[in-house]
């Protein structure tokens, strides 16, 4: 098959050519065959032994080098001037059915460059880890890079414990982070800088390219991006888990599962990552690490965007200070379909509010209450308290000023609620048998994913306190 791979457009600078890493025994665990379709590859050529040459990193395409990118990035507020692809090869990008670049890239490839004291490798555990989480944010509406495929290596990879090694194949708009314009802003390479936000603008922002200063156009397309971004993980009950400034994309789509995972029981101040010791990327501060994410971005940008010092500082702050606003209005956007209402009242965020502390008093898992609420089913399992039955009649007098139907808003409430979010003890069960050599797990909680707002008495059940996730890894 004619591979329509095109070279990624970085200098030497900005990526280095490096092949992946030979393998023992490549053998394909899961190809996205919908996704396949929408990138034009066919999905039996990618099943055939070319095919899977390519997702484990084996085929040498003629002109198309895979490459490891550099990035810099702020660890847990700590400024780290080159982190870089240590364990993930670019292969290259092509359009989309859509006309949309996108780029393909190896996850656990091998060693790079930028490897530092790493392996470049990946467990089966994180990839597959990846695979549903990433597939379930899609089918859940909210941007995200995608999984195309996931293969064995048949290489042993060390952690705590030997592990399969694996290898996965992510599609994204691009893999321009907050980090990468940083790790030229360190080494006050303007040149390089002026290129990423034209790669960026083109991508990502191409509306920027008419207005009056594209770099400033850019900027507040990315901040109104992540603003809805996070807006949509925290109507979900997402917790990212590791909110880098180098995990953080250009293009607004979630990036990098790692330690991640969606709230079981409602806390505001819940850190699942065993490596977020003081709780800095805990749910309910999300939002303020990405305004401070953002913050960075805009000092890599300050140049271009006025070429006086205090003017451009003061010209992006006030456009930063635009991301706590848009936030809020996004998720308001985001919650009041949760209830079922689509019309704006000014006391909605309270009612909203009011809710979720007494699930957070209750102790209630978020995805089953929500989606109760929208089978009128009982919030609690134990009798009702009176705070709740006064809330419910609040809710009730609201929904009825509310302009749409009864039928129509529950109908809202259904498509808004999912039924099915990848649960972290599913995805535990799904590692434990896929270690053992069974996908069947693995393909059953998939398969669910993709119909988030179909019910499903069994998948949306909550764990059994035996079964709840305390801590999650990054199997870095
Ligand atoms: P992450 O935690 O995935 O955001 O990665 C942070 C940095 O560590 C990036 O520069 C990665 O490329 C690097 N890294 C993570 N795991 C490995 C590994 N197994 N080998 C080499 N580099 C790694
Ligand atoms: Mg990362």
């Amino acid at each position: 098959m004619h591979l329509p791979l095109r070279r990624a457009p970085f200098p030497a600078n900005m990526a280095v050519e490096v092949d992946p890493a030979p393998v023992a025994a490549p053998r394909l665990i899961a190809l996205n065959d919908t996704l396949a379709g929408t990138l034009g590859l066919s999905p039996d050529w990618l099943r055939s032994p070319e095919g899977v040459a390519l997702l484990s990193g084996q085929a040498r395409i003629e002109g198309v080098p895979a490459m490891a990118q550099a990035y810099a990035g702020h660890q847990f507020g700590q400024f780290v001037p080159q982190l870089g692809d240590g364990r993930a090869h670019l292969l290259g990008t092509l359009s989309d059915n859509q006309g949309q670049l996108r780029d393909i890239q190896l996850k656990g490839s091998g060693p790079t460059p930028f490897s530092r004291r790493g392996d470049g490798l990946a467990a089966l555990g994180p990839v597959l880890r990846e695979y549903l989480v990433s597939e379930a944010m899609a089918a859940l509406g909210v941007p995200t890079t995608r999984a195309l495929a996931a293969v064995l290596t048949g290489e042993t990879v060390w952690r705590e414990r030997p592990q399969p090694g694996a290898i996965l194949t992510r599609i994204a708009a691009s893999h321009l982070r907050v980090g990468t314009f940083q790790y030229f802003a360190a080494r006050e390479d303007h040149d390089s800088l002026r290129f990423l936000c034209d790669l960026a603008i083109d991508r990502h922002a191409p509306a920027a390219r008419e207005a009056e200063n594209p770099v400033r156009a850019l900027y507040e397309t990315v901040v109104a991006a992540q603003a809805r971004l996070i807006a949509q993980w925290m109507s979900l009950g997402f917790v990212h888990g590791v909110m880098n400034t180098d995990n953080m994309t250009l293009s607004g789509e979630t990036i990098d599962y790692g330690p991640c995972a969606f709230l079981d029981v409602y806390r505001h101040d819940k850190v699942f990552s065993s490596i977020d010791r003081n709780g800095r990327y805990a749910y309910g501060n999300q939002p303020k690490l990405a305004g401070w994410n953002l913050a960075r971005l805009a000092e890599t940008l300050l140049p271009f965007i006025d070429p006086d010092d205090d003017r451009a500082l003061a010209w992006a702050q006030e456009a930063l200070g635009r991301f706590h606003t848009l936030y809020h209005e996004a998720w308001l956007g985001f919650m009041r379909p949760k209830f079922g209402l689509t019309t704006q009242e000014p006391e909605d965020a309270s009612l909203i509010g009011a809710l979720l502390d007494i699930m957070e008093g209750e102790k209630v898992d978020w995805t089953l209450s929500f989606r109760r609420l929208s089978r009128s089913e009982p919030l609690l399992d134990g009798p009702s308290s009176e705070t709740l039955d006064r809330w419910m009649t609040d809710w009730q007098a609201r929904r009825a000023r509310d302009t749409a139907s009864a039928d129509s808003q529950m109908a809202l409430m259904r498509r808004s609620n999912p039924a099915v979010i990848a649960r972290n003890h599913r995805i535990a069960e799904v590692i434990d048998a896929a270690e053992r050599g069974d996908f069947s797990v693995f393909e059953a909680l998939l398969e669910r994913i993709r119909q988030p707002f179909d019910d499903d008495a069994d998948y949306e059940t909550p764990p059994q306190p035996d079964e709840v996730v305390q801590a999650t890894f990054c199997g870095t």
